[in-house]
């Protein structure tokens, strides 16, 4: 039924396009096209120049052309496959057309002496430059042959999805540029823009779809165009605009005041064996603050990696349990989450004050038990992952939301933690808690619901870790390495390579890797971790790792957040020249935070790419998380895509954050204006580029 409503709604919005039926509107709503003007937020991928004809002579292997001329030789070849081939002359050289499918017609028409017209890519093949099936066009021959008209304009080539062409798709995109754009209503006037140089969004619009002939094809295909910077400023700030209207909406809304219990306060941190860093105080003094107000707090808690995040948060989840309310504790992945457990349970079980872990692996009785000890409210502090806001577990009431890791959730987790959480029109307070420093402007666009807090000092006496890069060759050395070490005490880590999207390869690596270091080092403990191990066996792990049973720790990158055993000091990255800036000095995070020189051997496969080395001379010239933030805003060139999962940047479809970063200071002085003087604007804004909040998600 809503289906159909939906669907009904959806052919509406599309009447009037020439051909649209249910099949084709079907296809245009996977590209999010609903209605005409959608169509008209469609960028292309990259362009083609089908306006002006390469001589045949300049033709260059891999270059896309028109190219025109006179079919001199036609024939059908049973070399392998039967294919027709046609030799074309225009008197600079000769190209060869290669088709391997063809009809008769089309092999009548492709004769000697006919003039051709045709758009392909330039190989080189057996007899010289070829192209493979061309885009063509006949015509007549004869002294006064003009040949066709060419394009007036590049041509757009647009992301699509199965069943609909490419050229079916431009004609619709025409149709909506003449029908749409003349009354496309302009969320940021010449007045609001005034002095950027940027171009108003039919320009812009106009431009992208049709680029004239002497465009910049490179600075197109770079992002870096004024039309592509407008679009871009407009879907920043429609992001920005909608992070925005979550706060806004959260002033309004009310939460539990809590004004926490200095006695329980003073008992845990009493126990905790160390004093809290300033930084440390002065960010728990702020979240104080936020608490004994009675609206959420949103705040965003930065600070390197071994800052100590995780105690902060646990001393403000002392004050919504003095209350009597409950915690949630939330996790990106099941391995921190037991972390989190452990360290949770050590500090507040001797203050009385139960902690419950719900795990995906929990069996279900286990799990019913967990939902009721929840749901009673005897469980005060909750840890988990996503398991945190699985149907059919009830909060007693949950007054605090502990987000940790923010960058690898989405906004619409956090949102359906918080709706969990709501009772009546009470909402919980949110602390969310990043790693990834990432330079203040572009954070006040991506994190405009929350208020920051940032932690720069790391807890006395840690030593700065050591950061060597080695060629894999020289692996023998780092071998003997940590037999070295480990007799002497201390504990490893051995990171094995990534491989991307698949947990399975990646664990068999790490099983391979293994084998090798228990051979090489018989008289050590070798444990491994992987993702595709069940937590019971991670956890088992993970404890004798930490009590030293195990001294030698084999894992994959699921190590990568979070985790922390002070004694562990030296860390060995394999493949380092895949790994992204960030993810690495993550990785480097989980040696150097006890007393002992901790260092860390990133062992890559020569030659190294620039980016490559570059990324692993950051590494060893600094440790200071903000400075490495920088750098790979900096060194990660525009839509190399290691970074987006690794730091969670929102997935945006124009913008590019990292080349964007200078919009930053304008998007936040649009959204004031737009906030206070044109409430539509907004509203279109957001509606047209941010649609519902599931475009927030980055895991
Ligand atoms: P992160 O900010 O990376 O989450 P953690 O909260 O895991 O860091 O803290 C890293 C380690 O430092 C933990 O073992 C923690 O107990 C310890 N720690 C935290 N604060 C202090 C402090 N003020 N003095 C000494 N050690 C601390
Ligand atoms: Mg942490």
């Amino acid at each position: 039924m809503a289906k159909s409503v939906a669907k009904a709604a959806r052919d509406a919005g599309l009447q009037g396009l020439r051909g649209v039926g249910p099949a084709l509107a079907e296809r245009l709503a996977r590209l999010g096209v609903n209605q005409a003007a959608d169509l008209l937020f469609l960028l292309p991928q990259r362009y083609e120049d089908r306006t002006r004809i390469t001589p045949i002579g300049s033709l260059v292997p891999g270059h896309r052309a028109v190219v025109s001329g006179e079919v001199e030789i036609a024939e059908v070849v049973y070399r392998r496959r039967r294919s027709l081939l046609c030799r074309v002359s225009d008197g600079t050289g000769l190209l060869t057309l290669r088709f391997f499918y063809f009809s008769k017609s089309q092999q009548s028409g492709l004769v000697r002496g006919a003039r051709i017209l045709c758009y392909g890519e330039a190989r080189s093949g057996a007899g010289g430059l070829e192209m493979v099936h061309p885009e063509y066009r006949l015509f007549a021959a004869g002294p006064a042959a003009a040949v066709p008209e060419l394009e007036q304009t590049l041509t757009p080539v647009y992301p699509t999805t199965e069943g609909l062409q490419q050229f079916r798709l431009r004609s619709l995109v025409n149709q909506a540029i003449d029908r749409c754009l003349p009354t496309l209503a302009d969320a940021l006037p010449e007045s609001l823009l005034g002095g950027q140089g940027l171009p108003t969004l039919r320009d812009a619009l106009l431009y992208l779809h049709r680029p004239p002939a002497d465009a910049e094809l490179e600075q197109l295909a770079a992002g870096r165009h004024p039309g592509q910077r407008r679009l871009a400023l407009e879907e920043m700030l429609a992001h920005h605009l909608s992070l925005r209207r979550l706060r806004e909406r959260g002033r309004a809304e009310r939460a539990p005041a809590l004004a926490g219990d200095a006695d329980l306060r003073q008992r845990f941190l009493a126990g905790l064996g160390f004093g809290l860093t300033g930084d440390q105080r002065t960010v728990l003094a702020e979240i104080d603050v936020d608490l004994r107000e009675p609206h959420p707090m949103m705040r965003l808690v930065q600070g390197d990696v071994g800052c100590g995040k995780t105690v902060v948060a646990a001393a403000a989840a002392l004050s919504a349990v003095a209350a009597g309310h409950q915690v949630a504790v939330m996790a990106p992945t099941e391995l921190l989450s037991e972390q989190h457990r452990r360290s949770f349970t050590r500090w507040f079980e001797p203050l009385g004050i139960d902690v419950c872990w719900l795990s995906g692996s929990l069996a279900r009785g286990e799990r019913l038990r967990a939902y009721e000890d929840i749901g009673s409210g005897r469980a005060k502090v909750v840890i988990g992952t996503h398991a945190l806001f699985q149907e059919g577990l009830e909060y007693r009431s949950l007054a605090l939301m502990i987000v940790d890791e923010q960058h690898r959730f989405g906004v619409h987790q956090r949102l359906a933690l918080m709706q969990k959480g709501s009772v009546g029109d009470l909402r919980p307070h949110q602390l969310v808690m990043t790693a990834t420093p990432i330079p203040r402007t572009l954070a006040m666009t991506l994190y405009a619901d929350l208020d920051t807090s940032i932690i720069r000092e790391l807890p006395p006496g840690r030593t700065p870790v050591q950061t060597v890069a080695l060629p894999a060759r020289r692996r023998p050395e780092v071998v003997a390495r940590v037999r070295e070490a480990a007799l002497g005490g201390q504990r490893a880590y051995w990171v094995c390579p990534l491989v991307e999207d698949s947990d399975l390869l990646e664990a068999q690596a790490a099983e391979s890797t293994r084998r090798a270091l228990c051979e090489a080092l018989p008289e050590l403990a070798v444990g491994l971790v992987h993702g595709r191990m069940k937590s019971e066996e991670k956890d088992a792990v993970m404890r004798d790792f930490a009590a030293g049973k195990v001294q030698l720790l084999v894992a994959t990158t699921v190590i990568e957040v979070g985790v922390d055993v002070p004694e562990a000091t030296l860390m060995i990255v394999e493949n380092a020249e895949r790994m992204g800036l960030s993810q690495l000095h993550q990785l480097r995070g989980r040696v150097g935070r006890g007393a002992a020189a901790s260092s860390c051997v990133l062992l890559y496969q020569p030659p190294l790419a620039g980016f490559a080395r570059e990324r692993l001379e950051v590494l060893r010239d600094t440790n200071d998380g903000f400075v490495v933030a920088q750098k790979d805003l900096e060194l990660r060139g525009p839509g190399e895509v290691l970074g987006t999962r690794q730091t969670g940047l929102m997935q945006l479809r124009v913008a590019d954050l990292i080349r964007d970063a200078a919009l930053a200071p304008l998007v936040q002085q649009l959204g004031r204006e737009l906030i206070a003087n044109s409430p539509a604007s907004v509203e279109a804004l957001v509606a047209r580029w941010v649609g519902d909040a599931g475009r927030y998600a980055t895991v």
